[in-house]
């Protein structure tokens, strides 16, 4: 464990200096070779065989996912963040929520806590924290604490209904998602709204080999009482189910269906849901298990039948629909000729994937009413703008890289692209204003700067999505290929944009022919163009990804912009789920795509190290005899002489109105040894 004391500085130069070699430093600007990649990552993996998981970059929180438990969040723990300055306790996400909420307190500005990193990194568990530390430290009352069990009860709900055991994480989030939590102006939680998009529906008809489908049908199955189970027609056996059956996995050691069936079920009755409607939600999830279990014969003429009579009873029950309206809808389409509306047969192929199409849509559609009655129970009666403040938590998609990589990995990755320019520009921003406020001249960061990539993605008339959009409206022969085409057609000359045809004619061997790459600030992702068009045309996709894409370009852009924003950047130390285990090369590509070198030099630019003259002076003032034991003038006086008389160098520091500044890491540590000798 770190040394927690009142004094930041003592706190952090006793990590920094005395234990610095086995510790490493707690914030990653008082590393003397700021610009190595190498010290870096030498610095988390000290810290991380440490157990201290958590490491700043300037104000940035750097996290560390431990893959066990540490007593590290505890009540005293919580009680030692409270109104305590950022500096003067080791670095935590209690600091980072206890900060928001004092700038939000003191200032009466909006907060929000951007929470990125990729599958498996701690996001969703430190939007957790977040979450509990307010629940339990901010102001209560009795409707409060009404709002902060059903705000904390949201989770569990929503984990059971949008989350899947994946290769990458046993509890992995498969939506994104946006939490805002309403304050009034005592400072007690008194409401809070879920903003959600693009809920991965593909995982409720198929998962990959050692993945799951959402953990609430496990949860239903295995621990459903008896006689629910027989009103909703399901056996108390995952095996039995073909969207359960998909990914050869229907049980995971980390996870306890039954135990967590009883979690949700209370948490739904906490939040509000009547028992009727916790039923009608039971017979829309048992109906999607029913519709998977739907099979198909063929005709001689090729149109598909139904071979399974039990399901469609169970099926029109459920659903409340006439049996034959239902069976015809799941072998049959509709087509228009000449005017008229004509039930056109469907072949088994055809019939198998209109069957899937429904049960997506189907649980799609719950997913977003399961949120819009959430939104209801958190939503604050008197709640106005005027009187009260928000704090938002983004748990976003990291980015995504697997071996083959489609539409969706196109659209979380262009927000990835998007949310990394907003963490330049407003890491740039918060810097050039801090310099500003303290009247100090500030130096011009070269930086790379993506929004070329932006740009090449979202430019009106010329951006990839345009040309997508264009080429699904097009009539005729309109396809993936031609849309491929287009684009190299269009942005083929950009620096950042490939295929497999080079400028010479020549074929590029390394890429697919349906493929583009782009080369993001994170590094090169191959898109392979396979269902482009379809999934851009597909109604319900498209309101999802134009929900996703107005988040991104207008909607996510303008809320974080309004709001003042903190950084929790979350790497995941291995690919085996496993304690203690620091692996490298993982390790180093996350430091990458999270852009961590780019900030720590965006902070490193002008001074590494700034602090208040009366905490600097407190924690100095005996190494010089004209301060000792107190100094009675101005703070800045006494800063400037005791600096002067520790022979500091023009060219080293500056005074600004409240601040010294410090350019260099090695000027503080010779301060610090005197304090030792
Ligand atoms: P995804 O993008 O897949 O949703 P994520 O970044 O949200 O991933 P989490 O679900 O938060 O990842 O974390 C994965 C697992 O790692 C957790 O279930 C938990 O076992 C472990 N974990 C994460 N953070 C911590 C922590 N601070 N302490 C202990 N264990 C943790
Ligand atoms: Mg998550």
């Amino acid at each position: 464990m770190e040394a927690v004391g009142s004094d930041g500085i003592r706190v952090m130069m006793e990590s920094a200096l005395t234990a610095r070699d086995r510790v490493g430093m707690q914030d990653f600007v008082l590393l003397e070779n700021h610009t190595s990649e190498v010290a870096f990552i030498e610095n988390l993996r000290k810290r991380f065989k440490e157990n201290l998981i958590y490491t700043y970059i300037g104000s940035v929180l750097v996290s560390m996912n431990p893959y066990k438990d540490l007593e590290i969040y505890t009540k005293q723990h919580m009680d030692r963040y409270r109104g305590v300055n950022f500096y003067e306790v080791s670095p935590h996400i209690y600091a980072v929520a206890d900060n928001a909420y004092r700038s939000m307190r003191t200032e009466r500005r909006d907060q929000c806590i951007l929470i990125s990193g990729e599958s498996g990194a701690g996001k969703t568990e430190a939007s957790k924290k977040v979450l509990q530390y307010y629940a339990i430290t901010c102001p209560a009352s009795e409707h409060v604490q009404t709002v902060k069990d059903r705000l904390l009860q949201s989770n569990p709900v929503l984990e059971a209904f949008g989350n899947a055991k994946t290769l990458r994480n046993d509890n992995s989030s498969r939506f994104g998602k946006y939490m805002d939590i309403q304050f009034d102006f005592k400072g007690a939680p008194v409401g809070g709204h879920i903003i959600n998009y693009l809920l991965e529906k593909s995982r409720v008809v198929h998962q990959s080999h050692g993945e799951r489908n959402f953990h609430i049908f496990y949860q239903l199955i295995e621990g459903g009482e008896d006689d629910l189970l027989r009103r909703l027609g399901l056996e108390k056996n995952a095996q039995q189910y073909q969207y359960l059956v998909k990914g050869n996995c229907p049980k995971v050691s980390s996870i306890n269906d039954r135990n967590d069936w009883k979690i949700v079920r209370k948490a739904l009755s906490v939040i509000g849901f009547t028992d009727d409607e916790v039923e009608e939600l039971l017979n829309i999830i048992a109906s999607v298990l029913h519709l998977g279990n739907v099979q198909y014969g063929g005709e001689d003429s090729g149109s598909a039948y139904i071979t399974t009579e039990t399901q469609i009873k169970y099926l029109a029950r459920l659903l409340g629909v006439d049996g034959t309206v239902l069976k015809e809808a799941l072998t049959h389409k509709k087509i228009i000729a000449k005017g008229e509306e004509l039930m056109s047969p469907l072949n088994q192929e055809q019939a198998a994937s209109a069957r899937d199409a429904l049960s997506k849509a189907i649980y799609g559609r719950t997913f977003t009413w399961l949120v819009n009655k959430i939104n209801g129970s958190l939503a604050f009666k008197v709640w106005t703008r005027s009187n009260a403040s928000v704090i938002g938590l983004l748990d976003i998609y990291g980015f995504e890289v697997f071996q083959n990589n489609s539409f969706e990995q196109f659209c979380i990755n262009y927000c990835n692209e998007k949310l990394q320019q907003l963490f330049i520009e407003l890491t740039l921003k918060s810097e050039q204003e801090e310099y500003e406020a303290e009247g100090i001249t500030w130096e011009p960061v070269q930086y790379f700067n993506n929004k070329i990539i932006c740009d090449l993605v979202e430019e009106k008339f010329k951006g990839i999505i345009s040309i997508l959009d264009e080429e699904c409206l097009r009539p005729g022969d309109a396809s993936d290929i031609t849309f491929l085409e287009k684009l190299e057609n269009t942005v083929g000359g950009h620096a950042h944009f490939l295929t497999h045809k080079l400028a010479d004619g020549k074929t590029r061997k390394i890429m697919g022919r349906e493929e583009f790459r782009l080369i993001h600030y994170a590094g090169e992702v191959n898109y392979n163009v396979n269902g482009f068009l379809d999934k851009n045309n597909d109604l319900l996709f498209r309101n999802l990804k134009s929900i996703y894409l107005s988040i991104c370009l207008a909607k996510l852009m303008e809320i974080l912009m309004s709001k003042e924003p903190s950084y929790v950047r979350c790497i995941k130390p291995n690919d085996a789920k496993q304690a203690g285990r620091f692996d490298e090369v993982l390790i180093r590509h996350q430091v990458k795509y999270l852009g961590l070198m780019e900030n720590l030099r965006v902070r490193r630019a002008g001074f590494a190290y700034r602090r208040r003259y009366e905490t600097f002076l407190q924690r100095y003032k005996s190494l010089c005899p004209d301060t000792w034991p107190n100094w009675d003038g101005r703070l800045v006086d006494g800063v400037s002489t005791l600096v002067k008389h520790l022979g500091y160098k023009p060219e080293e520091y500056k005074l600004g109105r409240t601040k010294i500044f410090i350019r260099f890491p090695k000027t503080l540590f010779a301060t610090e040894d005197a304090l030792e000798v």
